[in-house]
């Protein structure tokens, strides 16, 4: 029998042999058997549930409801004593959620995220997939985060567990990965081995789930997970998903479920395309906003529900794949986006690239803190500042002002078509400490074609005027060629070079302002990962192996093609290499 239908008939199967129960916040049921919500639980709630689903705060049970201890629960209670109880972790995290979505259904999914849940429940775009996958009647899709403790679960032995049920990652029926960033292939590696699940797609037998991917990451390039997954969505998921998900309802083996696959737009299928990806997605301003699901104080962005304002960005910076491959911006309506924003959240985000250039933003501002609720941008650029929205950022809560400067020198800004002056950027930071921020932090790109000296100079000097100003960090990342961008087929700057730069601002700035910078052989390997071809997914399989250093990194891609991603899309004529210049 093959592998979807095989898969789902057991679990139908097992789905048939469980009781029917009343109460879901029992979460000391043993590991295997999941958490059911009956169908007339799944209403609008007054808190969490968004779109007319449950939220696990208003699905605890009534007084009286008995509380007798199912099986294997002192166990697990002793374990916890002792320490280390993955499964008491995963309840700690469900009791200070709000919007958890409980269900049962007879096709489950695994909604995997490759980093530990803090940052997991950061992404909109998870939450998203997440609340989508569990409004068709016949699909459960519960989280899978990447444990804190990677090294801990290989020894014990433990696979990684759903943060709904408890549910083994391998008992799912098929495995959907949100992969945000290149590097995070580590953690998607970290995932299906603690789960038991063979990494390399042809290593995978009839039993073992289908393993999808989206994300952020698809935008860019997606080929080194070529030999890993069944299919991968490429850019914006809310049509693609919505249509594999048909595709998983009607098909009957994995075969199947991939023929269905084929025919939809933005579906890249490793092993019948090859190295044909199709064109990425963009999703009209209808489909938008999109919109948080769960609100929890254990992540990044603590307690805040957040929303995204627009998808895109109007600017054409050179080094940014926004420019590319999100745009044009997408603004909804401001009516569309303050109807979504729940009462009982305590802080609001707002999300995107450009979120400072959303017409309707400092409205929203106004009236969210009219509510008494905390704000949070996600992204501001300095020139669209002046008094009265840093007040309103203040008045939110904000403590820090947060700009980008994204190259070194005036000169290398206006090469990057960055359109912000020194001026902008300093008058963010006397608005900051005006409206009574505590500290300045600022982003820059070194290692940008043509830079020199001078440039770093003038960096330099510009960061002791805005110490001068207010305590300030300067965040110093350096510029990995993206694909699909102006400065796609540029070089990498090296690591030599990167890290000689890195020495001279640390010795100019030390004592002036507070340096953090992404290492240069961390950028060198995300440069090689964004810029291969499927042949770098098994040389990131090999480094991680040998233990995932630097130096099994630099070994592994020493066979590997430096640009293979590139010498596939000039085979397809897929894109132009050189970018949009
Ligand atoms: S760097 Fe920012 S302003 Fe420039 S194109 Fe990208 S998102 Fe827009």
């Amino acid at each position: 029998m093959s592998r979807v239908g095989f898969v789902l008939r057991l679990n139908r199967a097992a789905n048939a042999l469980l009781p029917e129960v009343e109460s879901y916040w029992d979460f000391n049921v043993p590991t295997r058997r999941i958490v059911h919500v009956l169908p007339d639980y799944l209403e609008k709630t007054p808190r969490g549930g968004t779109d007319g689903l449950v939220s696990r705060k208003d699905s605890r049970p009534r007084k009286g409801v008995s509380q007798r201890l199912p099986r294997g629960a002192r166990k697990r209670q002793s374990q916890a004593r002792r320490g280390w109880d993955p499964d008491a972790r995963r309840r700690a995290w469900l009791a200070d959620e709000t919007g958890t979505i409980l269900r049962s259904a007879p096709t489950t999914i695994g909604l995997c995220y490759p980093n530990p849940y803090h940052t997991a429940m950061s992404s909109l775009g998870y939450q998203v997939i997440y609340r989508m996958m569990n409004q068709r009647s016949t699909i459960a899709a519960e989280r899978i985060v990447l444990p804190d403790d990677v090294s801990e679960h290989q020894r014990r032995r433990q696979a990684p567990l759903s943060i709904e049920s408890g549910r083994p990652l391998a008992d799912f029926d098929l495995l959907a990965f949100s992969v945000a960033y290149d590097l995070d292939i580590t953690g998607f590696f970290e995932l299906l081995s603690l789960g038991g699940v063979p990494i390399l797609r042809a290593e995978r037998q009839p039993y073992h789930p289908p393993v999808i991917l989206g994300g952020p990451l698809t935008a860019s390039n997606a080929l080194p997970f070529g030999p890993f997954i069944d299919l991968a969505v490429i850019g914006d998921g809310e049509i693609a998903v919505a249509r594999l998900l048909d595709a998983i309802e009607e098909a009957d083996s994995r075969e199947d479920f991939l023929e269905r696959a084929d025919g939809v737009d933005g579906v890249w299928i490793p092993e019948l395309h090859g190295d044909r990806v199709p064109a990425v997605q963009k999703v009209s301003v209808g489909v938008l906003p999109a919109v948080g699901q769960i609100v929890t104080r254990h992540t990044e962005l603590s307690n805040m529900f957040l929303i995204e304002s627009s998808r895109g960005c109007p600017r054409f910076c050179k080094f940014c794949l926004v420019r590319s491959r999100e745009s044009p911006m997408r603004e909804p309506e401001l009516e569309r986006v303050m109807a979504h924003i729940p009462e009982w959240a305590p802080r609001v985000g707002f999300v995107g690239a450009a979120v400072s250039e959303w017409s309707g933003i400092r409205e929203a501002l106004r009236r969210v803190i009219a509510m008494g609720k905390g704000v949070g941008v996600s992204s501001l650029r300095a020139d669209r500042l002046d008094e009265e929205f840093v007040q309103l950022l203040a008045q939110g809560g904000y403590k820090t002002m947060t700009v980008a400067s994204d190259a070194p020198s005036q000169r290398l800004r206006n090469t990057m078509a960055k359109g912000i002056k020194t001026r902008h950027l300093l008058n963010a930071a006397r608005l900051g400490r005006a409206a009574g921020m505590k500290r300045l932090k600022l982003y820059v790109i070194i290692g940008i074609p043509g830079e020199t000296q001078d440039d770093i100079d003038e960096l330099i000097a510009f960061t002791k005027e805005c110490a001068a100003i207010m305590p300030t960090a300067l965040g110093v990342s350096p510029l990995v060629p993206k694909l699909h961008t102006p400065l796609g087929d540029a070089a990498f700057a090296g690591v030599a070079h990167i890290d000689r730069t890195l020495k001279k601002l640390r010795r100019a700035l030390g004592g002036i302002a507070e340096l953090r910078s992404t290492s240069a052989k961390w950028a060198w390997v995300e440069y090689r990962m964004s810029q291969g071809g499927q042949d770098a997914g098994p040389a990131a399989l090999a480094a991680w192996r040998a233990g995932g250093g630097y130096r099994a990194w630099a070994t592994a891609m020493q066979e590997v093609e430096e640009r293979g991603a590139l010498r596939a899309a000039e085979r397809f004529e897929l894109w132009p290499a050189a970018g949009m210049r």
